[in-house]
């Protein structure tokens, strides 16, 4: 595929700092994790960071800081990846889906009002494509109701809701760096907190529940260890991290490559009146996808399979969550659940964007879009 919906740039200078690591005394659990969370924490404003191997670990290790198990309700939005829901499904909990804004695909937060109950512990908010969700109303809620409330931020790293940085607007945000995303380690996630008791939590918890790791009994002069609960190993190595963080440089360059990509877009599309983009509210969207919404869903499939055989990896994202059989079968979700999202469903799909691309490609996209539409009509 010549143009994927998205894709990661490594440069010269990312494979130097991963080779000096390989050359160095830590693979793991080393000075470039520490310094990897510092530098992701000081980006977004956050008090702690804790990296973990994925952006799943991350949402897992966060429904365990906050103590989800079963009985447990969290409100997920419909429409995200399956991840958001698994992870409260991970801790034995239940994901409740809550519908989404038809303009925006971000959480409803009138829905979600309407899906708490006495079980309901806490909210899970995605920010679909890069743009923030409406934090204000969802910490209100949170707050009335006492619940947490969890960002789900694989999609929106640096983006900004009137100044405020993702990663300072909920109790927990959870990052992915899975290639896709704005910066990459391979596989790799981060959540961050102002909560220093949660980062604690969760460092143990990426380390099998063990309260010290090696490198803390290493500088303390002891063997011995003691796991205080059950945890995993959602470690993320030093490797990764030395990728990160040179990765991480590059970012605030990318956000603007982003940003002028998907308003040459918006120019572009504005005539063409059977597809409407997503509606960015908000300034400070981080542009992970860019999403368009066509009037007529009976040509989504042959637009995907024209723009295909044009070597243009468009994508969908999603199917709602609860449509998927696991979903069926476990909780009994199924359509009419979420209308909103449903329905969004069978108009989206992804137009190729991320930082390795030119305006000149953007053109040829949209162009492609205008070949279809001559075919068609
Ligand atoms: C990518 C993504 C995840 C999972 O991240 P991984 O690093 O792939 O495990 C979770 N939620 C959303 C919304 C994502 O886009």
């Amino acid at each position: 595929m010549r143009l994927p919906y998205g894709r990661q740039l490594v440069d010269e200078g990312d494979i130097q700092a991963v080779s000096e690591t390989l050359r160095s005394d830590w693979l793991t659990t080393g000075p470039e994790v520490r310094a990897f969370e510092e530098e992701v924490a000081r980006f977004t404003g956050a008090s702690f960071a804790v990296a973990v191997s994925s952006g799943t670990a991350a949402l897992h290790t966060a429904m365990h800081c906050l103590n989800i198990g079963p009985g447990d309700e969290v409100i997920v939005p419909a429409m995200t990846f399956v991840a958001t829901a698994n992870a409260v499904v991970f801790q034995g909990g239940r994901p409740v889906f809550a519908d989404v804004d038809a303009d925006t695909l971000l959480l409803n937060s009138e829905d979600v009002k309407a899906k708490i109950t006495g079980r309901t512990k806490g909210i899970i908010a995605v920010d679909y494509a890069g743009q923030p969700c409406d934090y204000e109303a969802l910490r209100k809620i949170a707050q009335d109701y006492g619940l947490f409330l969890v960002a789900d931020a694989c999609h929106s790293l640096g983006a900004e809701l009137r100044g405020k940085r993702v990663g300072t607007l909920a109790d927990l945000t959870v990052f992915s760096f899975h290639p896709v995303k704005h910066i990459t380690t391979g596989e790799g996630g981060m959540v961050v907190t102002h909560r220093e008791e949660l980062a604690q939590k969760a460092r143990r918890f990426r380390n099998h529940g063990i309260e010290t790791d090696h490198r803390q009994r290493e500088e303390q002069g002891t063997w011995l260890y003691d796991m205080v609960e059950l945890g995993y190993n959602y470690r993320i190595t030093d490797i990764q991290c030395a990728l990160g963080r040179s990765q991480l440089k590059k970012l605030p360059a990318w956000l603007q490559r982003r940003r002028e990509l998907a308003a040459h877009y918006s120019r572009l599309l504005q005539d063409l009146e059977w597809l409407t983009p997503l509606k960015a509210a908000v300034e400070g969207h981080a542009w992970h996808l860019y999403v368009v919404r066509l009037k007529r869903p009976e040509w989504r499939r042959p637009l995907f399979q024209f723009l295909r055989r044009r070597e243009i990896g468009a994508n969908v994202h999603y199917l709602p969550v609860h449509l998927h059989s696991f979903y069926r079968t476990r909780f009994g979700t199924g359509p009419g659940m979420c209308p909103v999202a449903e329905a969004a469903y069978e108009q989206i799909l992804t137009l190729p964007l991320h930082q390795a691309m030119s305006l000149e490609q953007v053109e040829y996209v949209v162009n492609s879009l205008r070949a279809f539409e001559a075919e068609a009509m």
